[in-house]
């Protein structure tokens, strides 16, 4: 009899500590998706957001995999659901892949973890949507931005040559009082320039006259120079120069671990989740808190949003 009730017992005991066990999983499971959703709806508003003209929906499908729509009626991936190491992700990116590393837009005093490169990927499905399918389409869309004396071309799409203007505009009447700051962004390196990157087959952010590299110094790039130059050419930038390209939707190369230091790139959608979702603790207010969302354009995508992932 005592036998029984020992194992009874222990029976009770165990089938407790599993059910409390699974309990947990699923508790965290649940909080798990909970998170992810909060996640990919504000990825997908901070897209919405950034290229406004362009997204025009977001779908559900079958397979509930989520896609954005574009005007041309692309749908652009969401999530694939694969597990990729860094280079498959730089080869074969979705938007979360993109959107996943959330670009710091405080100023930084070290170099960033070689794993840490927020905005180097890039869906090229996306780019080539808003700023030109083919080199003759994005040569037609470039237009001339003054910098310093000279008419640099960039893609006029999406803001990204009015922007740049706004950029050059503030960094004149910066450098009249700071007189150190010309010899960082003068001579000037380039802007477009239809070329791939270095050692792939993938397109350089030049190639769609979206990126400017401004006075080239042999610390510069992660390819050029060792870490530890890199660090001594961040610590001496000038912080003001990467907060006004900042200001107006460029994000630096000099904030990758893979440094790329005189690089400045449009890329409104990383600006725009770093400046509305980067408190990562906020869960437990609704998801979009932090954006305007009083804002009548901003609600119809919070809208969108809702009713394309809730069918
Ligand atoms: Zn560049």
């Amino acid at each position: 009899m005592k036998k029984m009730i020992i194992m009874l017992m222990c029976i009770v005991l165990f089938t407790g500590c599993i059910q409390k066990e699974s309990l947990q999983n699923i508790t965290s499971m649940d909080e798990r998706n909970r998170i992810y959703n909060i996640i990919m709806k504000q990825d997908l508003l901070s897209l919405m957001m950034a290229y406004p003209e362009y997204i025009k929906d977001v779908e559900r499908e079958k397979d509930n995999k989520i896609y954005i729509v574009t005007k041309s009626g692309k749908r652009i991936l969401y999530d694939d659901k694969r597990r990729k190491n860094l280079n498959e992700k730089l080869s074969n990116p979705d938007l979360q892949d993109m959107m996943q590393q959330i670009y710091p837009i405080y100023s930084i005093k070290n170099l960033m973890r070689k794993t840490l490169n927020p905005g180097r990927i890039r869906v090229y499905g996306l780019l080539k949507e808003v700023y030109g399918n083919s080199k003759e389409q994005i040569k037609s869309n470039l237009v001339g931005v003054k910098v310093g004396y000279k008419y640099y071309p960039f893609n006029r799409k999406n803001n990204a040559a009015d922007s740049l203007q706004k950029v050059m505009k503030e960094l004149m009447i910066l450098m009249k009082k700071r007189k150190d700051i010309y010899s960082f962004v003068f001579p000037t390196s380039g802007t477009f320039n239809y070329r791939y990157i270095a050692g792939t087959n993938r397109l350089s952010p030049h190639a769609f006259g979206i990126a400017i590299d401004l006075k080239r110094d042999k610390k510069d790039y992660w390819k050029w120079a060792s870490r530890e130059d890199g660090q001594k050419r961040l610590a001496s930038y000038p912080k003001e120069i990467v907060k006004i390209f900042e200001k107006n939707n460029f994000i630096w190369g000099g904030k990758w671990g893979h440094f790329d230091i005189l690089h400045f790139e449009y890329r409104p959608e990383l600006i725009i989740k770093s400046r509305y979702f980067s408190d990562k603790t906020n869960y437990k207010k609704p998801w979009y808190d932090g954006v305007p969302y009083e804002d009548p354009t901003i609600k119809s995508y919070i809208q969108i949003i809702e009713k394309g992932l809730s069918k």
